[in-house]
């Protein structure tokens, strides 16, 4: 039986996919073996799913991929390929439905 659960801090991060590469490690081996804390994460990312759900969709700044961009360089983050603006996909409950 599992005594110790990560934090609702710890489970939404995961839930949001913003936790750091350790801590996201440690969370997902513990997710991997705790329904309890499953089904916390679930409910966490069913709540920002039906939050994403209610706002309405909003085109990016036209200068925000290279703004990004020039920050990563600058932090020393890996540099990625960003994705373009037209290959956004919002994700209902009923599925993936690209932007009308
Ligand atoms: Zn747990």
């Amino acid at each position: 039986m599992i005594a110790h659960h990560p934090s609702d801090e710890l489970l939404l991060g995961a839930a949001a996919g913003t936790l750091d590469v350790g801590a996201a490690i440690v969370v997902g081996a513990h997710l991997e073996g705790c329904a309890r804390c499953r089904a916390s994460v679930h409910a966490f990312e069913s709540a920002g799913g039906a939050m994403l759900e209610s706002i309405e969709p909003a085109l990016m700044a036209p200068e925000a991929l290279a703004r990004r961009a020039r920050i990563s360089q600058v932090a020393g983050w890996p540099r990625q390929r960003p994705p373009k603006p037209s290959a956004c996909i919002f994700v209902r409950s009923s599925g993936p439905r690209l932007p009308s």
